[in-house]
């Protein structure tokens, strides 16, 4: 996951307005990557580039959006997906050819082909100077024939296969285009003149902009003075969104296909309760991801909500390693339990995913430590069997704590006095729409497009890099 924004603003008195937008878009998107940042502007000649590593806040100060004068602007904040956490890999990435003059880039997923097209290029002395599938998809739209960039993109975009939500900008037009599964989100809005692209809609409301519609699955939008206008279509005969920005990627702020995260996330916590149901005094979350699944638990179940846990807003990923003896604090660096609520209590703990499963433990003895008598663990979405290939960087199959073990063996592994899962009918049913339009493989293993098994976040890394 990565968020990405494009904004194109025609006519405004601020020539820093542009870069301004896509700044605080990013900011509302900085949940969805918090790696490095960067912006890329133009003013009708040539563009300019700010990316450094580290989160939006710390990126981009005034000085920084002065150079980024222009009447357009695309960002992109990062969680590395394929390629790792460097700032040569930092988006956008800049190519430039000699006919057309430079394209700016920032993508969100995962191309899956781009060792084979990475070959075929290198074979024709194509250079790489970065382990990223986007420098990938970059060359590919470089290096095609055609006098436009238009061309270039509609005869580039079909060699890809995965998930890829792109925002491009060259001096002259935004464009903003979805893979044909519209695997990862991306949504058009407007602000007075200026046309705004965002991977979600939060971020269109961050800035006072307003939902216009979804860019559609395959769909290749150009934005320039006269307006967005689609130049192709791509759709595949399926939609493929991933569930899990329903479950936990996206904001719960946001509306995905129309349909509010936030509202998405109760339902599922409701469901959860009527196939899980259990005695207990009191329901808590996992904060913040699981906040609305246990407001819903609680409701349905009829169980007082409480909170139990308190993370520590300004965690991120951040730069500095705990030493050995506090990393071995775990989960108590990132949340406070409070023993008010939980001592002597059965307690119902509502948390999103479990993935690895080496948070999940932790949290079921900390709640212990915190005088809790019974731990209940629900949990928002099925058991995770299977690697995710199309931008979410869940871990390697033999790392998913379910791929190994089945529930029961979960359970004891974590402690908690009973574990109950979401089934995937119930996890669809909850955002409104059917399995036929989502992509539901990091569950049952039905991988949209067929994948390499042996794929590895570091699979452009083994050659050299050469500039
Ligand atoms: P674990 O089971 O220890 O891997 O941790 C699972 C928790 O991490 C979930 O409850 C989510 O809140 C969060 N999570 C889920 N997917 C991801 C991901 N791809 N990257 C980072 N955190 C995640």
């Amino acid at each position: 996951m990565c968020g990405i924004v494009g904004v194109w603003n025609p006519a405004t008195a601020d020539p820093t307005e542009a870069a301004r937008l896509v700044f605080f878009s990013l900011y509302a998107l900085q949940h969805r990557g918090q790696e490095s940042a960067g912006i890329a502007a133009t003013d009708g000649s040539d563009l300019r580039l700010v990316r450094r590593m580290g989160l939006v806040g710390q990126v981009f100060g005034e000085p920084d959006l002065g150079v980024l004068g222009g009447r357009a602007a695309i960002g992109h904040t990062r969680y590395s997906t394929t390629g790792s956490s460097r700032i040569q890999n930092a988006q956008p990435m800049v190519v430039s050819v000699d006919a057309l003059g430079e394209l700016a880039i920032g993508h969100n997923g995962n191309c899956i082909n781009a060792r084979d097209l990475r070959d075929e290029l290198s074979r024709e002395g194509v250079q790489f100077a970065t382990s990223s599938d986007t420098e990938v998809v970059a060359q590919v739209i470089a290096n095609e024939r055609g006098a436009t960039w238009d061309d270039r993109l509609t005869r580039a975009l079909p060699k890809l296969r995965g998930a890829w939500s792109l925002v491009i900008l060259t001096p002259s037009a935004l464009y903003a285009i979805r893979d044909p599964l519209g695997v990862r989100p991306l949504c058009l809005g407007r602000k007075g003149d200026a046309w705004l692209v965002a991977s979600e809609t939060c971020a269109l409301e961050t800035v006072g902009a307003t939902f216009v519609r979804d860019v559609a699955p395959g769909e290749v939008l150009r934005i320039d003075d006269r307006g967005p206008m689609p130049i192709a279509d791509f759709a595949a005969d399926r939609r493929g969104l991933c569930v899990f920005e329903h479950v936990y990627l996206a904001s719960v702020a946001s509306d995905l296909g129309g349909v509010s995260v936030y509202a998405t996330r109760e339902r599922m916590g409701e469901t959860l309760a009527d196939e899980h149901p259990t005695e207990a005094d009191v329901v808590i979350p996992v904060p913040d991801s699981a906040i609305p699944a246990a407001v819903g638990y609680a409701r349905r179940s009829g169980i007082p909500f409480r909170e139990g846990l308190i993370k520590n807003r300004y965690i991120g990923r951040t730069f500095i390693q705990p030493s050995p003896e506090l990393r071995q604090q775990g989960v108590a660096l990132k949340y406070n339990a409070l023993r008010d609520v939980l001592d002597g209590k059965r307690v119902v703990v509502v948390d999103d995913s479990i993935v690895r499963g080496s948070t999940s433990g932790p949290i079921v003895e900390l709640l212990r430590g915190h005088g809790a008598k019974e731990v209940h663990l629900r949990i928002c979405s099925p058991p995770i069997r299977h690697q995710c290939f199309f931008g979410v960087d869940m871990a390697r199959r033999d790392e998913l704590i379910a791929s190994e073990l089945d529930v029961e063996s979960i359970r004891r592994h974590v402690g908690a006095d009973s574990l109950g899962y979401l089934s995937l009918a119930g996890m669809v049913r909850a955002t409104g729409g059917t399995e036929g339009e989502l992509c539901t493989a990091c569950f049952t293993g039905d991988y949209l497009v067929p994948v390499q098994l042996e794929l590895a976040k570091d699979s452009l890394e083994s050659e050299k890099v050469r500039v």
